[in-house]
């Protein structure tokens, strides 16, 4: 087993990178049988190797698994278990903290976990992103700025001044930002939308014209109609997307139509609906991943925390094949309550907002049960009145809340860098600092 390197290897990447796309051209079915035998290998390495699911793993299942359909019988892992579980648990036999690279997330659900990633692993991964922005259309040429928190490693093509990398630090003030993006001059951009949306809005307040991006390739969460519009148009450049998570890499990507269809030879996605019943790439529901090359710590059956609409290809792209994910419905962790004390998913309600052009950025938020704010970032120009039809409109889909609209200059993301588009306060940590907060806008 190799050492890590301080400096990004190609020769894994490349060769990952070709059988990525040889498998993204196959036909469902191809891919669906590659899946399968992956999938096998996946779980037999698991139940050889890996201490936890030694113990979880039935040893007839997994003798007796065929196909993604078989993996309902197994075991969900949660995110609570890799926080719970004493570390090594689940690593596979050879790996160990000194021979992989760790990843941290906290997710919206804020559990921060650790993923831990061979080399072997991490070409992988590189692959995978390199994929998403040839998909998206990237070339050599480019200089791409990515928007996060930390920089990614150097990679020797930009010794020939192909694929420059850019970073601009989503940690530091706006003004550092705006001088990172402004100096790397990218042609590409990478990040969550929120972020990529706050700079180019300081960039319209300062009067300054960049009109060197010609694509934007937005990840994480859901951004409004009129706000992705607002990015796009005072960039002048393309849009594309992926559904991705640091856990699990790309779970899905944008065909040429816009539409997020799944990488299904390279994951099982599998769709846990509210009555416990699972269907394998279809749906609405809880999604559960699993990523089919992870040799140093493989997740299996892993609750993501999204909930999913998924439904079979319809898409007339003719260059992807696989099933779509309509709706990345939400953190499934954010269910309001009604006066009742009934718990329910609120994700609806921003359909109701998002539809007025005049709203740039929301956030639904329960400031207690039966209770519902609505916080807006207007477009420059809103009608004065456009906060009471807001409000009626809320109040239609949700008659039995207490609803209010407040205007904010601005949503705070979480530590993560995402913002929660619905959000419940916990009265017992956040109300009271956001109380504050909010007071002040
Ligand atoms: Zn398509």
């Amino acid at each position: 087993m190799s050492r890590l390197r301080s400096t990004i290897n190609l020769a894994p990447v490349a060769y990952h990178l070709a059988a990525v796309r040889r498998r993204e051209r196959l036909s469902h079915a191809e891919q669906r049988d590659i899946q399968s035998r992956l999938l096998r290998a996946l779980v037999r390495h698991a139940y050889q190797d890996v201490p936890h699911y030694r113990r979880v793993f039935d040893a007839s299942l997994v003798e007796g698994l065929r196909s993604a359909e078989d993996l309902s019988a197994f075991p969900v892992l949660r995110r609570e278990d890799l926080r719970e579980l004493p570390p090594g648990e689940l690593l596979a036999a050879g790996f160990t903290p000194e021979n992989t690279r760790a990843a941290t997330t906290s997710g919206s659900s804020g559990i921060p976990i650790t993923i831990r990633n061979s080399e072997r692993d991490l070409g992988y991964l590189r692959a995978t992103y390199l994929q998403d922005m040839l998909g998206g259309g990237v070339r050599l040429t480019d200089r791409v700025a990515y928007f996060r928190v930390r920089p990614f490693l150097r990679h020797p093509l930009e010794r020939f001044g192909l694929l420059r990398n850019f970073h601009v630090p989503t940690d530091r003030t706006l003004d550092e930002q705006v001088t990172a993006f402004l100096a790397a001059r990218p042609t590409f951009l990478i990040g969550f939308p929120n972020v990529i949306g706050s700079v180019v809005e300081e960039l319209r307040r300062r009067g300054v014209r960049y009109d060197g991006v010609r694509t934007v390739l937005f990840g994480g969460e859901r951004l409004t109609p009129t706000a992705q519009a607002q990015i796009l148009d005072h960039l002048g450049a393309a849009h594309q997307e992926v559904y991705a998570s640091v856990e699990v890499f790309t779970i899905a990507r944008t065909c040429p139509e816009g539409r997020l269809h799944l990488r299904s030879a390279d994951l099982v996605v599998e769709v846990e609906h509210a009555d416990g019943t699972v269907s394998v790439e279809d749906g609405e529901g809880e999604i559960l991943v699993t990523r089919l090359h992870s040799e140093a710590m493989p997740l299996i059956r892993y609750r993501l925390g999204d909930r999913v609409r998924i439904t079979p290809n319809d898409c007339s792209c003719g260059v992807a094949r696989t099933p779509i994910v309509r709706e990345v419905i939400g953190r499934s962790e954010d269910r309001l309550v009604d006066a009742d004390g009934r718990r329910f998913y609120g994700d609806f309600i921003t359909f109701a907002v998002q539809d007025f052009p005049e709203v740039s950025r929301l956030q639904v938020v329960q400031t207690r049960p039966g209770a519902i704010e609505i916080r807006t970032v207007l477009a420059p120009g809103a009608r004065a009145d456009v906060t009471a039809d807001i409000a009626a409109a809320v109040r239609r889909v949700l008659p039995d809340q207490t609803v209010t609209v407040r205007q904010t200059p601005y949503i705070a993301p979480e530590p993560n860098g995402k913002i929660k588009i619905v959000k419940v306060l916990d009265p017992a940590r956040e109300d009271a600092t956001e109380k504050g907060r909010a007071a002040d806008v």
